[in-house]
């Protein structure tokens, strides 16, 4: 039987995999990747229909690095990076009847109705208060003892609601917030640690990471597909089931079963995973338990998307990003993005796009409900919260859940980081990477694709010199 011999088998085409896999091929190094899907992409998904572009995962991401940058510029004009319009730079909060601007000013933040005066004269107090040096401490003891109760609920909630859809008392900031954490340990203080690093001289390369709000024009899997493209489709293998990889001397066999249900093998001197700490387990079999249930205990959070769109909206305006609700706010919605306001070409021209996100750590119940349920629930909500008539329907409502949407950086991050370091040092050319660690968003996962290929560059030299 035939087999694939390569340098480098990469397993997953996310976008961590697929960047990986990019990055390795450009430097020249012999890449596979292989799938379980029938297509590339992983969590990124966009669904054209009607005239609207829905992404039944993430929406939008942040140039956080330059690696985000760059990665657009390579794939150029495969792929086009599409920065969220000015105008929808608002970010809202739902408060009693209504959202409210988060506010950027000193005359906002006095006039705000989401914090309470208290809390509003203590934020000044927050430079001159005593620095707490605690990794285990969570984002909620982090936030009262620094912030107050009702940045707490009004600020720190939300926001995590919208990234993690994840519990700020269980979600540890060492972990799930580490630039935030830094500040307070660097500086003593997140305002004081803002203004130093908003003082630090940048070079032109660190000005690449804008901080801006992206997605690829025309949907965010153009981005993947254009990842795909430049690798190649003969390096991609899609629908591999049963997939196990075992050490062979000082390389790695993988087998797998193929789409006509052929039993297949690769070898490969490298192996990059970056699949979901659930596979880890049945992926590597090799891997003792004591090694591998710190990964496997990696607790995802749920997530249903609902991507609702109306083909006319009269004159209601929607010049925001979207707008995020707090928990103690007690609605059955996590947030609501405004995709047709921060992109162009996302609905039909007159009309508008929403993402509502339910479920996560506050409600995971909404996974098992029916397409009816949910339905219901959007039609609701859309004239509770987005204030459109009731007479208006939606002209477009497609219903995406995710039993394991975002991975949660919680107390056990510590065992997990170390059971990872440790399975890396006792095997060879093993890379256990994706979202299992350094961060959950697209630009940390093209930051880390990028650093591994690096890595295994790096490592390849050294072995050719030895
Ligand atoms: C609903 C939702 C909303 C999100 N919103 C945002 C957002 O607004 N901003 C943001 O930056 N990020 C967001 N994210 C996170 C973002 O989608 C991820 O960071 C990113 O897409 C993950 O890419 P990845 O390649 O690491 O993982 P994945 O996309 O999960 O890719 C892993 C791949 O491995 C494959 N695989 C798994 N097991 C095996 C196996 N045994 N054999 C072969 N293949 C296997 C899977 O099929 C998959 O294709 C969101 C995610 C979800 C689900």
């Amino acid at each position: 039987m035939e087999h694939i011999e390569t340098d480098v088998l990469v397993i997953g085409a996310g976008l961590t995999g697929l960047t990986t896999a990019f990055q390795l091929r450009k430097l020249g190094i012999k890449t596979v990747v292989i799938e379980r899907n029938a297509e590339v992409g992983g969590q990124i998904k966009s669904h054209r229909a009607a005239g609207f572009i829905a992404e039944s995962g993430p929406n939008t991401g942040v140039v956080s690095y330059p690696e985000v940058a760059e990665l657009f510029a390579a794939l150029a004009p495969n792929c086009t990076l599409e920065t969220a319009r000015d105008e929808s730079k608002d970010r809202l909060i739902w408060k009693g009847t209504k959202f409210h601007s988060i506010p950027s000013s000193l005359l906002g933040a006095i006039k705000t109705p989401l914090f309470t005066w208290p809390d509003k004269i203590r934020v000044l107090a927050e430079p001159f208060r005593r620095k707490v040096s605690d990794p285990t401490e969570s984002v909620a003891s982090m936030t009262r003892r620094r912030l107050g109760k009702s940045f707490l609920n009004y600020a720190v909630d939300p926001f995590l609601a919208g990234v993690y859809a994840g519990n700020p008392e269980t979600l540890i900031t060492s972990y799930a917030l580490p630039k935030l954490y830094r500040l307070e340990q660097e500086h003593g203080s997140f305002v004081r640690g803002a203004i130093a690093k908003a003082r630090e001289t940048r070079t032109e390369r660190d000005k690449l990471a804008t901080k801006k709000v992206f997605s690829a024009q025309g949907g965010l899997d153009t981005l993947t597909a254009a990842l795909a493209t430049h690798i190649g489709e003969e390096h991609i293998v899609l629908n591999a089931s049963q997939l196990r990889v075992m050490p062979h001397g000082k390389k790695w066999v993988a087998t797998y079963t193929d789409a006509a249900q052929n039993e297949q093998t690769i070898y490969c001197h490298t192996v990059v995973s970056t699949v979901g700490g659930y596979s880890i387990a049945d992926l590597f079999p090799f891997i003792s338990a004591v090694d591998v249930t710190p990964i496997s205990n990696l607790e995802y959070a749920s997530v249903v998307q609902v991507s609702v769109g109306f083909d006319s909206v009269g004159s209601a305006k929607f010049n925001a990003f979207g707008g995020l609700v707090p928990g103690i706010e007690n609605r059955p919605v996590l947030g609501i993005l405004y995709p047709s306001s921060c992109f162009e070409g996302r609905c039909p021209k007159g009309g508008a796009l929403f993402s509502f996100f339910l479920g996560g750590k506050r409600n995971p119940e909404l996974l098992q409900a029916t397409d009816d349920e949910i339905k219901e629930l959007i039609n609701t909500q859309v004239h509770q919260m987005l204030h459109l008539p009731v007479t208006l329907k939606p002209s477009f409502i497609r219903i995406f859940r995710h039993s394991a949407a975002i991975p949660q950086y919680e107390i056990n991050s510590k065992e997990r980081l170390a059971a990872i370091k440790n399975i890396e040092s006792d095997y060879n050319n093993l890379h256990l990477a994706g979202n299992i660690r350094d961060g959950i968003g697209m630009a940390d996962r093209i930051k880390q694709g990028v650093t591994i290929a690096r890595k295994i560059q790096d490592n390849i030299k050294h072995s050719n010199r030895s």
